[in-house]
């Protein structure tokens, strides 16, 4: 965010418990996070991390144990939910079965208070947005749900809220409807302007829609940043593991920073946001598509080397198994060494590639941009 400018949400130190004694649940543990204002925000993690109660906190469905909220700048502390410039779309729709389309987009803008020419204005121009403008007429039982939940979106983007909070709302999609109401709901956000958090626990969803997203677990934020820095940088074992395929090297550091000695003897470079000292026990993250296989003779142990330095960011093992998936082909290896298996993944370009079969010895080169040193 700009320096200067005003968080659309800004959340400090939030804990939540429910219950008591036996029954006591720490949802939300000490949350820090910025939002700033036209983010499409998005909070990814496991089921039971506390992303609906973050989201019922910043509508004011629920009070925070400790921590606070601010709006725009604003402490909204003790304001009540239709006090709140905020609005949400549930997995559910929660469309009133009894009210035409038209008359749902309509219900909130008749309790504050609108004048009925500006509420028929507003519905048609919000069934437009949201592509229904043929079917203001229909009772929700009548809709797919894919319609159902362009209703649900345009009655909640109907009074401009703020912010849009949405918890899981493609969730109860097929996977079809879902790409689709994907691409759909990109578009609403850049149209109207409006600050989206989006909850969702699927991360390929989290990585493709989100300018920015707050990896979760247990009650806290394990990280927040950029899809790609998500991706390429994750700070801890939790984030790697969740995001993504990763393969985890144990290693011991044998230069500060710099290299890290796994077992078998390899040495791998790469960056260590955590700066662990020469000798401490580290684990390395290495994405499977960040590595290459090189033919035999240039794995250690073979002097003919010609294009890769023996044992320095070169990891030598054997092909265990070949899997082949269309768009690319995935090569469990066993490292000489090395403890469980190690994966790589080639993509399936004609002829440039050379292929490895079964039992075949292997070279992996390790480009030092792709090994990250985690935090455990
Ligand atoms: P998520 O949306 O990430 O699946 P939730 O925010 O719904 O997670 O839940 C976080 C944790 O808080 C879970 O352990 C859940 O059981 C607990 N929890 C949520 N709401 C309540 C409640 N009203 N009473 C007791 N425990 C709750
Ligand atoms: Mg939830």
């Amino acid at each position: 965010m700009r320096d200067g400018a005003v968080a659309a949400i800004d959340v400090r130190d939030l804990t939540k418990v429910f219950g008591s004694g036996a029954d006591r649940v720490r949802a939300l543990d000490r949350v820090s996070l910025t939002i700033a204002p036209n983010e499409f925000f998005t909070l990814l993690g496991p089921s039971g991390c506390g992303k609906t109660t973050l989201l019922r906190l910043i509508a004011g469905f629920e009070q925070p144990s400790e921590g606070q909220i601010f709006l725009d700048g604003d402490d909204i502390a003790g304001r009540p939910p239709f006090k709140r410039p905020v609005n949400t779309v549930f997995q559910s729709y929660a469309l009133f079965p009894h009210m035409t389309v038209a008359q749902n987009v309509a219900f909130g803008l008749e309790m504050q208070g609108w004048e009925t020419a500006r509420i028929g204005r507003r519905v048609a121009e919000m069934l437009e947005l949201v592509r229904m403008e043929t079917l203001g007429d229909r009772r929700p039982g009548q809709l797919s749900g894919g319609q159902q939940q362009r209703v649900a979106l345009a009655r909640a983007l109907a009074n401009a809220p703020r912010v849009l909070l949405l918890d899981e709302p493609l969730s109860a999609l097929d996977f079809k409807l879902r790409k689709e109401m994907q691409v759909e709901l990109k578009r609403l956000q850049r149209e109207t302007g409006i600050t989206f958090v989006f909850v969702t626990h699927d991360q390929e969803e989290a990585l493709t829609m989100s300018d920015r997203v707050a990896v979760m677990s247990d009650g806290r934020v394990q990280q927040a940043g950029g899809p790609d820095e998500i991706y390429e940088r994750p700070v801890n074992r939790f984030v790697a593991d969740f995001i993504g395929e990763t393969n985890f090297l144990p290693a011991e550091v044998a230069q500060r920073g710099a290299r890290y000695r796994v077992p078998g003897g390899a040495l791998l470079s790469g960056r260590d946001p955590h700066d662990h000292a020469e000798g401490a026990e580290v684990t390395l993250a290495v994405r499977p598509e960040r590595v290459d296989l090189l033919p035999d003779g240039t794995a250690p142990g073979n002097a003919t080397a010609a294009d890769a330095t023996v044992g320095e960011d070169v990891l030598a093992g054997r092909v265990a198994q070949v899997v082949y998936f269309g768009t690319d082909t995935l090569y469990i290896l066993e490292l000489d060494g090395v403890p469980g298996e190690f994966q790589v993944r080639v993509q399936n370009r004609q002829g440039a590639q050379a292929e490895f079969a079964v039992a075949a010895r292997v070279g992996v080169r390790v480009d030092p941009r792709a090994v990250q040193v985690l935090v455990d």
